[in-house]
C-alpha cells in the first residue's frame, strides 16, 4: 500500500497544513479544516476517495468535511462515500454540514443519499474497500479517539492518532510494517498530552524486534528533523510504500 501525507500539523502549529493522509488514493484519513487545499496541492482525485476515516471529533481532524462534501455535491458526484468514525458519526456529519451551510442547504439531501456512516468499535475489524481490513484501536486522548491497524496484502500499517504515551500501545508496534504516529509532544511539555520522541526512545525503540521499522512522525507543532535513524518526521507530499 502507498500512503501519501497531505498535511502534518497538529491543532496548534506554525502554519503547517493540518494532519491528514491518504492510502492508495482511496482511503482518506482525517478531514482537517484545510483538507481542500491539501487535496488540490497534492493532486488527489476526489472521485477516487471511497472511504473517509475520522479518528475523533477535534476540529483539526474533521472540520474540513463539509467543504469536501459540498464540492462533491456541486460537482454532481454520485459515488457513495463511506465515513468511518467514532460513536455518533452519522448525526455528527449531518450536524456539521447543517452548521456549516445551513440546515436547508440542498447539500443536506445529497449527504443523506450519498454518504454512509459507520461507527467504529474498539478491536472490531471492518472491511474497507476491496482490499483492506481496518481494526480501530482506542487511543489515550481527552476525547474518544481511535487509531487503527490497516492490513492489506500481508502488510500492516499502524496509525497512532492523537494520544499520550501508554505502555499498552507497545503491543501493536512490534510486527507492524510501518507506524505513523502523533509525535506532537516535546521534552519541555509540562502536561503530556501527546507522544514525544523521548517517549519512543525510552519506551518503544529498545523493545521493537523489527530492526527495519521506522516511526513516521506527524501531528507536529512545526516542521522538524530527527537525529534518530528510527524516527522520521513527515512533510506534506511525503510518501511511504508499505
Ligand atoms: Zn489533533
Ligand atoms: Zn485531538
Amino acid at each position: 500500500m502507498k500512503l501519501k501525507m497531505l498535511g502534518t500539523g497538529g491543532a496548534i502549529n506554525d502554519g503547517l497544513p493540518y494532519n491528514s493522509f491518504i492510502v492508495d488514493s482511496t482511503l482518506l484519513v482525517e478531514t482537517p479544516p484545510d483538507i481542500m487545499n491539501s487535496l488540490y496541492r497534492e493532486g488527489i482525485e476526489r472521485r477516487d476517495i471511497s472511504t473517509i476515516y475520522i479518528s475523533h471529533f477535534h476540529a483539526d481532524h474533521c472540520f474540513g468535511l463539509p467543504f469536501l462534501l459540498l464540492k462533491n455535491f456541486f460537482d454532481g458526484f454520485t459515488e457513495t462515500i463511506n465515513i468511518k468514525g467514532p460513536r455518533g458519526i452519522n448525526k455528527w456529519v449531518q450536524d456539521i454540514c447543517a452548521l456549516a451551510f445551513g440546515p436547508e442547504n440542498r447539500m443536506q439531501g445529497w449527504v443523506s443519499k450519498n454518504v454512509i456512516c459507520e461507527e467504529i468499535i474498539e478491536g472490531m475489524a471492518i472491511r474497507v474497500g476491496k482490499v483492506y481490513t481496518l481494526t480501530p484501536l482506542r487511543m489515550f486522548h481527552s476525547q474518544e479517539t481511535y487509531g487503527f491497524n490497516l492490513n492489506a496484502g500481508g502488510k500492516r500499517l499502524l496509525y497512532i492518532a492523537d494520544s499520550y504515551w501508554d505502555m499498552s500501545l507497545l503491543k501493536y508496534m512490534d510486527d507492524a510494517d510501518a507506524v505513523l504516529i502523533d509525535l506532537n509532544g516535546e521534552k519541555s511539555d509540562t502536561v503530556k498530552v501527546h507522544i514525544s520522541e523521548d517517549d519512543l526512545v525510552k519506551h518503544a525503540l529498545p523493545y521493537i524486534k523489527n530492526r527495519e521499522m521506522i516511526f513516521y512522525g506527524t501531528h507536529l507543532k512545526a516542521s522538524k528533523v530527527s537525529s534518530n535513524k528510527k524516527i522520521r518526521y513527515m512533510k506534506p507530499g511525503d510518501e511511504i510504500m508499505i
